[in-house]
């Protein structure tokens, strides 16, 4: 972090907002992740070439949930950015603050990940600006270097700084949004839905009820997915099913469970919602 005092009146600056100190330390525990397939082998492998990593999956899937844990297995810090559509290249990279009457570059997440050695996990980036994903291109090539135009830095990544951007491809196209020679130095890993035995295994797990519980939920999912083509914009994802199953947890029938956090959360639509609570009552018996 340096301090740049002079010359600096045009830039806009925002004293209310500090993005420093944003990195987290290792998980000291193992964040439960149940592999799916050769994630954590590929992964591992694109780590130890620095190379980064894209991670393709609908929401819910376990995206944040496979990084925090590769941060444990790695034993590096971890700083997590949420992608929107205001998201700004500087939010990534730092901005000039004012502190105490100075005027001070603050480093932005990624830009401390960079010099920590950290994993960057810029999720569902491609809701951000464009600005926002050029940044990303010196980082991601041969070069590995963040290039600061306002601070006047380049900054040469740490060899242990690991990028790892996540899209869904259901409606993003961020192989788009990249350049083709930067966009080909990713490695990417595919994570969809877990198959129902492993869904029911992470469910159980999750939210502490039986295997067979677990199972019915699962099964009430499995039956509602395939709506997607029939006006089901989102489909219940292992997040919605983990938090249907903490609702039986703490007492409630399966159905209502399922109601309430699957059905109600899916659709505004009445008709969707009574076709959803058809196949929940038809599924649950
Ligand atoms: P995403 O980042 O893809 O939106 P998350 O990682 O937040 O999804 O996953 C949502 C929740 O689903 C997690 O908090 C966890 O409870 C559960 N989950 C999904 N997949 C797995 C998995 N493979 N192993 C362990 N938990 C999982």
């Amino acid at each position: 972090m340096s301090g740049r005092g002079a010359g600096l009146r045009e830039r806009a600056v925002a004293p209310e907002r500090d993005p420093g100190g944003l990195l987290e330390p290792p998980p000291r525990e193992e964040p439960y992740y149940r592999p799916l397939g050769d994630e954590l082998q590929v992964f591992t492998a694109a780590a130890q070439d620095r190379l980064p990593v894209l991670l393709k999956g609908p929401t819910g899937c376990g995206k944040s949930r496979f990084v925090r844990h590769m941060a444990w297995r790695l034993g590096r810090p971890l700083v997590t950015v949420a992608g929107h559509d205001d998201l700004s290249a500087s939010d990534l990279t730092g901005r000039y603050l004012v502190r105490g009457g100075e005027t001070v570059w603050q480093d932005g997440p990624l830009t401390e990940a960079v010099r920590a050695g950290a994993i960057a996990y810029l999720d569902e980036l491609v809701e951000a600006r464009q600005d926002t994903v050029v940044v990303l291109h010196p980082l991601a090539d041969d070069r590995r270097v963040l290039p600061l135009e306002r601070a006047g830095e380049r900054v040469a990544a740490h060899p242990d700084f690991q990028l790892v951007i996540s899209y869904n491809p259901g409606y993003q196209s961020l192989a788009k949004e990249l350049k083709p020679s930067t966009r080909q130095r990713f490695v990417a890993i595919e994570l969809g839905l877990p198959p129902p035995d492993a869904e029911a295994e992470i469910v159980a797990r999750e939210a502490g009820v039986s295997l067979g519980t677990a199972m019915s939920l699962v099964r009430v999912a499995h039956s509602i997915r395939p709506l997607r083509d029939r006006g089901l914009a989102e489909v219940p994802s292992t997040r919605l099913l983990v938090r249907a199953a903490r609702l039986v947890h703490a007492g409630l029938e399966p159905a209502v469970a399922c109601r309430s956090a699957l059905c109600a959360a899916l659709t505004d639509d009445p008709e969707l919602e009574a076709t959803l609570a058809e196949i929940v009552a038809a599924v649950l018996g």
